[in-house]
C-alpha cells in the first residue's frame, strides 16, 4: 500500500491547495494567510513585552476632555443678549426689572429669587465690590 498526499487544506482559510508532491507541503495557500497565522500564534508574546520594546500598555485608557460652553447669542425672544454699557442704562434696566416683577406674570414666580440677588448686588455695591 502506498499513501501519497494530493491535498492539504491551508490553516487559515481552510481552502485546500494541491500538493505538488516535493518537500514539506505547505500549511497555508498564501504568503498572506501564513502571515495571519504567524501574527496571532504571536500576538500574546508581543502583548506581554515592556511597553518600551512595542508591548501593550496594562494601564487604563485615561481621557483628558476640555468642556467648553458657549452661551447662547441670543435670549429666547430672540434678541441679543447685551448688559447695559453705563450707570444710567443699568439704573434703567432696574427699573424695568422693577416694573416686570410687577406686571410680567412670567416673572411673577421669581420674585424671590430675583430679590435675594438684588440684595446681595445692594450689599456689593454698599462695600468694597465682593
Ligand atoms: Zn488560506
Amino acid at each position: 500500500m502506498r499513501e501519497q498526499l494530493l491535498h492539504r487544506t491551508c490553516e487559515w482559510c481552510g481552502k485546500p491547495g494541491e500538493y505538488i508532491g516535493k518537500g514539506r507541503p505547505p500549511r497555508h495557500c498564501s504568503p498572506v494567510h501564513r502571515r495571519r497565522a504567524w501574527e496571532l500564534r504571536t500576538a500574546q508574546d508581543r502583548a506581554e513585552r515592556p511597553v518600551s520594546e512595542g508591548g501593550r500598555n496594562r494601564e487604563p485608557v485615561r481621557e483628558v476632555i476640555q468642556r467648553t460652553v458657549t452661551l447662547p447669542a441670543r435670549r429666547l425672544s430672540g434678541q441679543p443678549y447685551t448688559l447695559p454699557e453705563d450707570a444710567v442704562e443699568w439704573v434703567q434696566a432696574l427699573a424695568a426689572l422693577r416694573r416686570e416683577a410687577v406686571t410680567n406674570p412670567r416673572v411673577a414666580p421669581f420674585r424671590e429669587q430675583l430679590a435675594s440677588a438684588c440684595e446681595r448686588t445692594a450689599r456689593a455695591l454698599r462695600t468694597d465690590g465682593t
